[in-house]
């Protein structure tokens, strides 16, 4: 039987995406590499205008604490440092490059002459800082403090395979064709933290994925493959744990704090290639759909390539577009620029026409759906009734905090009311 949680819900799949293979998506003539592409520090430029920077060059450097470093996705010339839009809609300083489309990679970087066996943990957390990477399930926590924060602390690892968000197919590609890059990063993180155990976990939609990874997982020590049921938000990791585990994270804990740490399926693949070839995170898998763009497709995209040039690359829109959204279409940020550039966490760029657009309106009709959804149990409605009245503490008292913002509730209001909305701006609010 498939493991699931309490609460939540099965929004229509539209993985249309799901039997296309990936493919390479060819350089294009400029990136823009944002300086904050991670929760924590944004990066300062580590370039200048006029400088030759190398595929794999660092161009940019945090400066302590909670961070990590960005790196130029191609070979080229530095044409500017500049303020942009970035993903989520603030004003971040980028470098942005121009190709001179000799994909001329850094020469320091090579393959790692040290085994596994051989590595310690410290070795290993530097591998992982140094190539900057950062969750590519989309929430873009730097891996190596994560990695370096579960020490002593982790007891299991559980590998991130649901994409539970509709649309998003990158991780389920990733597993059908790269399940090795996938299991041996899972080995890289076994190894640096003594685990164990470790669970590779994968929604039933995926029965596919389901099978090559369990033939590639075979009897390797301590990892196993847990099937968990379709629904929305599974792939957050409190309900992952929940299903998993039957065990509840306290408000303001974090995995590591129950013993476990959870990375994606793309993070995983990065950890090995970054351990193993010594390749810096440059590129990502993402999808690319929604009913508005020509060629849907699975793509592995340079960091810093804009919308524009994606959207190019699959054969244009195909009418009016009314909304282009960076990631799933129940946690993702709309886009307000084209020109914005992929980051670490675009697992997707979503592309919809008028047809999909909703008016959001105030009739709460105390139906009480929101709460039957939220995996989070919690009283959405009033949520949103106290933050619309600026009452913060009434939010404080019922558990604003706890909120993941996974959308459920959003989602199935027949009142259409902007609940997360709401909720966003009252956890801001008592975060200041
Ligand atoms: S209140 Fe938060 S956690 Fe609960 S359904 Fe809404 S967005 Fe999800
Ligand atoms: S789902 Fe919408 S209409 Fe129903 S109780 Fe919640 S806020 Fe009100």
């Amino acid at each position: 039987m498939s493991l699931t949680f309490k609460g939540g819900l099965h929004p229509e799949e539209n993985k249309i995406t799901a039997k296309s293979p990936i493919e390479v998506m060819p350089e294009p003539a400029t990136v823009a590499i944002a300086m904050s592409q991670h929760i924590g520090a944004p990066c300062i430029p580590t370039v200048k205008k006029g400088d030759y920077v190398y595929k794999g060059q660092t161009v940019g450097e945090g400066q302590g604490g909670l961070t990590c470093p960005v790196h130029s996705s191609i070979s080229g010339t530095v044409i500017g440092i500049e303020d942009r839009v970035g993903a989520f809609g603030q004003k971040v300083t980028h470098v942005v490059i121009e190709n001179d489309f000799k994909s001329e990679l850094l020469p320091e970087i090579k393959p790692n002459s040290k085994s596994l066996e051989e590595s310690t943990f410290d070795e290993i957390v530097e591998i992982i800082k140094s190539a900057g990477i950062a969750g590519l399930g989309g929430a873009t926590f730097p891996t190596h403090f994560k990695v370096a924060s579960a020490k002593g602390k982790g007891e299991k690892l559980i590998i991130n395979c649901c994409e539970c968000e509709p649309y998003i197919t990158a991780n389920h590609r990733l597993m059908l064709e790269k399940p090795e890059d996938i299991i041996n990063g899972v080995k890289v993180v076994m190894k640096a933290l003594d685990l164990k155990a470790c669970h590779i976990a994968i929604e039933d939609n995926k029965k596919d994925a389901i099978k090559v990874m369990q033939e590639k997982v075979g009897n390797e020590n301590g990892i196993d493959i847990k099937v968990l049921k379709t629904k929305y938000p599974q792939g957050d990791e409190r309900q992952l744990i929940y299903a998993i585990d039957k065990i509840e994270i306290p408000t303001g804990k974090l995995p590591a704090d129950v013993g476990r740490i959870v990375l994606n399926a793309e993070t995983s693949a990065a950890i090995w290639r970054a351990f193993h070839d010594g390749i810096p995170l440059v590129d990502r898998v993402m999808t690319v759909t929604g009913d508005c763009v020509a060629q849907p497709k699975n793509l592995i995209v340079p960091l810093g390539t804009s919308i524009s040039d994606i959207i190019s690359y699959c054969g244009g829109y195909t009418g009016e577009i009314e909304k282009i959204i960076s990631g799933g279409p129940m946690m993702g940020m709309a886009q307000w620029d084209e020109t914005a550039p992929v980051i670490k966490g675009t697992a997707s760029i979503l592309c919809f026409g008028k047809k999909n657009k909703t008016q959001p309106s105030e009739n709460c009709i105390h139906c009480g759906k929101c709460v039957g959804s939220c995996p989070m149990h919690l009283m959405p409605l009033y949520l949103a009734s106290f933050a619309k009245q600026g009452d913060w503490e009434s939010c404080r008292e019922f558990d604003v905090l706890s909120c993941v913002e996974c959308g459920c509730c959003t989602y199935q209001c027949p009142g259409n009311v902007p609940i997360v909305q709401y909720i966003r701006t009252a956890k801001g609010k008592l975060r200041k």
